[in-house]
């Protein structure tokens, strides 16, 4: 069932005490203002020396607390987010990640210890947003003896299960206009400018009703496989991502060297 009209989830990454402390000031009125009930994708121990462009705050833990007890989804962002595995994803994005390729013994400490963390801050991850789009079956079987039953990744346009785990599929990285199916909108606070946050409100405004949470994604859709249809697009999806993507490194590579 691919519902109509579309339906949106908003999903905040690479949350941690270091964020980037203004941009993300600019994004909490939106929540409150139209009700949201976003993804916080939080990472336990971050290490990621680029995630560290504020003094630690004080307050970020309780702000998770308390955006939990309204009705966000804490999500376990990865470990400690340093992205130093050359594996291959399920999702292939990015040449290094944090989770792909790592042995699954180490894979299951790093998720059982993230959880661990974030419990002891109060905090109830139910699901995984791995950095870089980055895990493999290990991960996923991981995940399972964790506990963790979700994970939002992925580019159908329906939740769906795939080796023991719920997918919340998440496609897009910007408000795009969509006629039907759930689509994730992934916004990493840290680099978004002013313009992208006015931008993102003007649609959550005249599209508010259209907003979900994953509570209610869990109760409203039914969950199995794949069919034939959707895996295809899927598959076309990725396709697609990927091109984008390597045409955007493509011209970066040769913008970079033209300055050389
Ligand atoms: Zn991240």
């Amino acid at each position: 069932m691919i519902p109509r009209p579309a339906q949106y989830l908003l999903r905040f990454d690479d949350l941690c005490p270091t964020i980037e402390h203004e941009h993300w000031l600019r994004c909490l009125p939106m929540i409150e203002e139209f009700g949201l009930k976003p993804i916080l994708a939080v990472i336990p121990d971050n290490q990621d020396t680029e995630l560290i462009l504020s003094p630690p705050d004080p307050m970020f833990w309780p702000l998770m607390r308390a955006m939990e007890a309204e009705g966000a989804t804490i999500a376990l962002h990865g470990y400690r987010h340093l992205c130093a595995s050359r594996g291959e994803s399920l999702l292939p994005l990015h040449h290094y990640t944090e989770f792909a390729g790592v042995p699954e013994v180490t894979q299951h400490r790093w998720i059982r210890e993230g959880r661990r963390i974030l419990r002891g801050q109060g905090l109830n991850p139910t699901i995984f947003v791995a950095p870089r789009h980055g895990f493999d079956h290990a991960t996923l079987r991981a995940l399972r003896k964790e506990g963790i039953p979700l994970l939002s990744d992925g580019f159908a346009r329906v939740p769906f299960e795939r080796g023991g785990i719920t997918w919340i599929p998440q496609q897009i990285w910007r408000p795009v206009e969509k006629s039907s199916g759930l689509w994730t909108i992934c916004i990493h606070s840290n680099f978004t400018r002013a313009a992208q946050v006015d931008e993102l409100r003007a649609f959550i405004r005249d599209h508010a009703a259209q907003f979900t949470s994953v509570d209610r994604v869990l109760a409203e859709y039914p969950l199995a496989g794949l069919g034939t249809i959707e895996r295809l697009y899927e598959a076309w999806t990725l396709w697609r991502v990927q091109v984008r993507r390597a045409r955007r490194r493509r011209k970066v590579r040769s913008s970079s060297s033209d300055k050389n």
